[in-house]
């Protein structure tokens, strides 16, 4: 932490900020400038918090250095990590050696669209199932999910086809009954900062993929993965799906830059969903392949056997030849960049 005096500190405010850092066991390191002093702090950061630097005389700003995030953060975990989803025997890695390719509905509507959906899922090459069942929507109007019943039917197509299930939690009294159902959890857009939601999912025991808060900065991002951390659950994928900017031409901006920016500053793996970013069918496949060229640890994406009858996010469900050009850069482009398909590889390979 570093403490920035105000042009024209007196010595006596400075001694001050000294005195008080060393009165919480810290060490202060005194630069004197032409016009301005700073101080470099050493010690325990949480118990400079308590000290209010910021409002002593003479203080004209304190920075951190380090990461306020610790669990999630590179700095304390240097190598980047691998998430396990599914139950033994069945698991499907997400990380930095592989590409995972998720696809599966929107939303669950009935057991043979969700059967349907799955087995395209599964001939385009995906290793896991996505499928809402609780459903969180703008309007209160709007298809809310079948709820347990699309759990149920979600668990079963995952039995029938051999594919882990990723679903969406919305509310932490529910936690208990997907986890029942479900191989991954989902901390969807709107929940990011739902606080006690993380804590909830970081105490069920399975892996948890957090998307990224459409007007989260990345920062608030890993904070908010630091919570489920914290709970003791490390086991956490991220997912950017676009952030809200001036931009209308899409539903949302993705902000592919914040893959190599995930990456750098924490050991978490990322993942990519370029439908709900785009919202729209035809650039799906393009922002796929950019997402694998940035560096992505996989793409999450909806596909539907019918999108013109789809009870949710119909038109960027991918179906026939836009699909099959997706299985088509899943299969090809990672390889090229030194990762095998998440198919290729077992726990112990
Ligand atoms: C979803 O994946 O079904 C979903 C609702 O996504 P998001 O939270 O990113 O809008
Ligand atoms: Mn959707």
């Amino acid at each position: 932490m570093v403490v920035v005096m105000a042009p024209g500190a007196t010595d006596e405010q400075v001694a001050h900020v000294v005195e008080k850092v060393e009165s919480v066991g810290g060490e202060a390191f005194v630069s004197k400038g032409v016009v301005r002093t700073i101080i470099g702090l050493v010690g325990d950061i949480d118990s400079f918090h308590h000290l209010n630097l910021r409002t002593l005389p003479g203080v004209a700003d304190v920075h951190r250095i380090s990461d306020p995030y610790k669990l999630v953060s590179r700095q304390h975990h240097p190598e980047r990590s691998t998430v396990w989803v599914g139950r033994p025997g069945r698991e499907v890695p997400i990380g930095p050696d592989t590409f995972t390719f998720i696809a599966g509905p929107c939303a669950v509507e009935t057991a043979d669209q969700t059967l349907e959906a799955a087995r395209m899922a599964a001939s385009a090459g995906a290793t896991l199932l996505r499928g809402g069942a609780y459903k969180p929507r703008t309007s209160p109007y709007a298809f809310q999910g079948l709820g347990v019943t699309g759990l149920k039917i979600l668990a079963d197509v995952g039995e029938l086809t051999g594919l882990p299930v990723v679903t969406e939690v919305v509310d932490a009294r529910d936690v208990d009954v997907v986890v029942e159902h479900a191989d991954m959890l989902q901390v969807g857009t709107r929940n990011m900062a739902n606080f006690g939601l993380l804590q909830a999912v970081g105490r069920a025991g399975k892996p948890v993929l957090l998307k990224r808060g459409m007007t989260a900065t990345v920062e608030e991002w890993l904070m908010a993965a630091e919570y489920i951390a914290q709970r003791g659950n490390l086991d956490v994928v991220l997912c950017e799906r676009g952030i809200r900017t001036f931009e209308p031409a899409t539903r949302n901006t993705l902000d592919l830059s914040a893959v190599p920016v995930v990456q750098s500053t924490s050991h978490l793996p990322i993942i990519v969903d370029p439908s709900h970013a785009a919202g729209r069918m035809d650039l799906v496949v393009p922002l796929s392949r950019a997402s694998i060229g940035a560096g992505a640890d996989g793409v999450i994406v909806d596909v539907h056997p019918d999108p013109e009858t789809a009870l949710c996010d119909g038109p960027q469900a991918l179906h026939g030849t836009a699909l099959r050009e997706l299985a088509q850069a899943v299969r090809r482009m990672p390889p090229l960049l030194g990762r095998a398909p998440a198919a290729d590889r077992s726990r112990s390979g």
